[in-house]
């Protein structure tokens, strides 16, 4: 069989610390795979720069002109993780570049590299997706694996059919990629969607390593903002809760209606005041909550009806 043409995205995003240490060993394991005829020898690497404020993308300049194998994409400014990876591939697969499959993983190379062979195995084994599945977090602080494995069971509950502990490290053959390109969502939430594409898929355990350089690009707000995506663009089952808990205080609030007629009648001494402004702060405050979760919704609609690009791509190395 003709080994395949592949293409490895690494999305980068203030990552000059990074970057040096990480390109070498990703073109060496690339020259591996050459050499043991299991990619083509026109593989590459794609680095996508996603509006880094520090010297990226002159070292990944300085890398494309060094060596054929290392390619550009130049983000026009920061569009997130998500966005970058999206360009990254959708660039992969395109021509001129051409790639019959594509690897997504962080330029921090905390998923191992000795997976990606396995991936690349699992393709010609008839597999379209193969997703790295994150077996240890032992490296991760405990907030961010208690956090993250939160996350995951949360979504399952909202009725998200994700692959458990699996982030954005995952090999996917062209024809998927093409798929995944008729998406034209913009709160893009790649783990919620290539599940949704189907074709045959497995998994390779992984384990996952410290950041050897640089400080994580993943600020607390950018993984709310990612929790939020995730669930809210997958499911309404928010809502529903909301309107399920509104109806819950009405049945609450006919009660002590009840209760104060009843003590009315009795002759019992009308004392309330607290309670009162008690219930009105609490009804007020399950409002809020609930025509702030519609708004969201409403608001995804809104950015969702604009049909905006994703990205621009400032400069292509090929
Ligand atoms: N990243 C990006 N754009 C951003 C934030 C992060 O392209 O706005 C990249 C970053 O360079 C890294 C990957 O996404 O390659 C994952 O980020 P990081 O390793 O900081 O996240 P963590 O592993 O802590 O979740
Ligand atoms: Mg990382």
């Amino acid at each position: 069989m003709k080994p395949i043409k592949l293409a490895i995205v690494a999305p980068c995003y203030n990552e000059e610390e990074m970057l040096p240490i990480s390109a070498p060993r990703l073109m060496s394991l690339m020259r591996e795979m050459i050499g043991d005829g299991l990619v083509a020898a026109d593989s590459f690497l794609l680095f996508v720069n996603d509006g880094s404020r520090d010297s990226t993308w002159s070292i990944i300049s300085r890398l494309h002109d060094e060596n054929p194998m290392c390619h550009g994409l130049n983000l026009s400014r920061n569009v997130g993780h998500q966005n970058a990876i999206m360009a990254g591939m959708l660039t992969a697969v395109d021509a001129p570049e051409s790639a019959d499959a594509v690897i997504t993983i962080d330029v921090d190379l905390q998923d191992p590299l000795e997976c990606i062979p396995q991936m690349v195995k699992g393709c010609y084994e008839g597999y379209d997706v193969v997703y790295g599945v994150r077996t240890s977090r032992e490296s991760d602080s405990f907030l961010k694996r208690f956090t993250a494995e939160s996350f995951y069971k949360l979504q399952n509950h909202m009725g998200l059919k994700t692959i458990y502990n699996h982030a954005d490290f995952r090999f996917m053959t062209r024809r998927v990629v093409e798929e995944l390109a008729r998406y034209e969502e913009r709160n893009l939430y790649l783990r919620g969607i290539i599940p949704m594409i189907g074709f045959p898929s497995t998994r390779v355990e992984e384990v996952r390593e410290r950041r050897e350089a640089g400080e994580t690009k993943y600020t607390v707000k950018k993984m709310l903002t990612l929790a939020f995506d995730g669930i809210t663009s997958f499911s309404v089952k928010p809502i529903y809760m909301i309107m399920a808990l509104g109806g819950i205080f009405v049945l609450i609030a006919i009660a002590i209606g009840i209760y104060v007629l009843v003590s009315l009648f009795n002759g019992t001494a009308v004392h309330g005041w607290a309670s009162l402004i008690l219930s009105i702060w609490l009804v007020g405050g399950i409002i809020l909550i609930a025509v702030g979760l519609v708004g969201l919704y409403v608001g995804k609609v809104y950015i969702e009806t604009k049909h905006r690009p994703r990205y621009h791509i400032e400069k292509h190395l090929t």
